[in-house]
């Protein structure tokens, strides 16, 4: 079941449970996530970044669409921090069916002005706009564009900020950073901030960077009202993870006995993401 975001998230939203976007560059990581979707019967998010889908070729693009079509479970296909206009119109092209223009790190009335564009050009073609206020941190293992000092999202300029694009999602920055934190950085969500934001503008908030940050805060977070959580680090790691360990086996060659145990590991850590999302057997609000 093909979707937009907005109409993903509304049923989110309303429901309150947070669909996750696991960033997805390979049919294996594909494959792992839909089974997963599938099994717990839990909408799902395929996000591709810019630099993922120029390594993995647009072609990936048309077997992510006829997995969804295939799919009883809902899914949108999105374009992970759009840089771009140009690559926003290529996603489009492709057959996205929601995407990001990330202008975080430029002048508010500049990233207004590009994401209202944006929000222009997709609408036309029932294509739904993320957009990104304040800045998320990094870890420095991300490929991203992230600061090292986040800039917490202000409330009074996020709603000034949806009301001028038209947007129909908001990745705020409540203190997560992209990818794994390292051992002496303590990532500490601002919870008292995000109760604000949800009062101050109604569309459906997203949260970056969630990979390994404490389970309560995120379980938190989505009571609170996030209705979309980023994962990316955290299933490549189980999955390379388990790579390492079968390619210890010089002998091993083909791709289906290397790959089945990675495909496991990752779907262990995928089941756990959905349930502490509130994301598990939410496929019947969509029926
Ligand atoms: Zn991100």
């Amino acid at each position: 079941m093909l979707m937009n975001m907005k109409q993903l998230l509304k049923v989110a939203q309303e429901n309150h449970f947070a669909v996750p976007a696991f960033n997805t560059s390979s049919n294996m990581i594909l494959k792992g996530v839909m089974e997963a979707c599938h099994e717990k019967q839990a909408p799902v998010i395929i996000a591709i970044h810019p630099d993922e889908l120029s390594f993995v070729g647009d072609s990936f693009v048309a077997s992510v669409i006829e997995e969804a079509y295939k799919s009883d479970v809902p899914v949108v296909i999105h374009l992970d921090h759009g840089a771009t206009f140009e690559q926003i119109v290529h996603a489009i092209r492709c057959g996205f069916t929601s995407v990001m223009i990330d202008a975080s790190q430029m002048p508010f009335e500049d990233n207004v002005a590009i994401t209202k564009k944006v929000v222009e050009t997709a609408h036309a073609v029932n294509v739904s706009v993320e957009a990104e206020l304040g800045t998320i941190g990094k870890t420095g293992n991300d490929v991203e564009p992230s600061a090292n000092k986040i800039i917490y999202t202000d409330p009074a300029l996020a709603k000034e900020f949806v009301e001028k694009t038209s947007v129909d999602t908001l990745a705020i920055a409540i203190g997560t950073a992209h990818g794994i934190y390292p051992k002496n950085m303590k990532p500490k969500l601002r919870l008292d901030l995000l109760k604000v934001l949800r009062d101050t503008i109604n569309i459906p908030l997203v949260l970056h960077g969630g990979s390994s940050n404490p389970d309560d805060e995120i379980a938190e977070s989505v009571k609170i009202g996030i209705s979309k959580i980023n994962i990316s680090s955290d299933i490549k790691e189980a999955f390379y993870r388990k790579c390492r360990e079968v390619l210890q086996d010089p002998f091993i060659r083909e791709p289906n006995e290397i790959y089945p145990p990675c495909i496991k590991a990752m779907k262990e850590v995928i089941y756990h993401k959905i349930d502490l999302f509130n994301d598990a057997d939410k496929v019947k609000f969509y029926k």
